[in-house]
């Protein structure tokens, strides 16, 4: 599957095969900081959207990656959990905060250490 590495210092973004599991670190050619995996359907911004930018980092801080992340989801008394439609990522900071509340739960912990 088709990833993003996104370098969120420099603000650009190259598509990659990659096995997003493995913990191979990409450096960025321009900073050589550690590139940041996201999903294919990850759209970066453009340079210059410094609000988006601003929003993304937010996100990712928060642990969200774009992976899926689910409006409902809800645990049946036969112990199988139910996920129901993908919530839509936010594009400003202030739907991000409310995003980041919400689905808190869903949020994963970063890999590498930043910092
Ligand atoms: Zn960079």
């Amino acid at each position: 599957m088709g990833h993003k590495s996104v370098c969120l210092e420099c603000r650009k973004s190259l598509n990659r095969e990659i096995d997003s599991n493995s913990e191979r670190i990409y450096p960025c050619s321009e900073c050589g900081k550690p590139m940041t995996l996201l999903p294919h359907r990850f759209k970066p911004p453009k340079k210059t959207e410094d609000k988006k930018w601003e929003t993304v980092n937010f996100l990712i801080e928060h642990g969200f990656y774009y992976q899926h992340v689910y409006e409902n989801v809800e645990v049946k008394k036969s112990g199988i959990i139910v996920y129901e439609n993908y919530a839509k990522y936010p594009e400003n900071i202030k739907d991000a905060k409310e995003f980041v509340e919400k689905y808190k739960d869903q949020a994963r912990i970063y890999k590498y250490k930043t910092g």
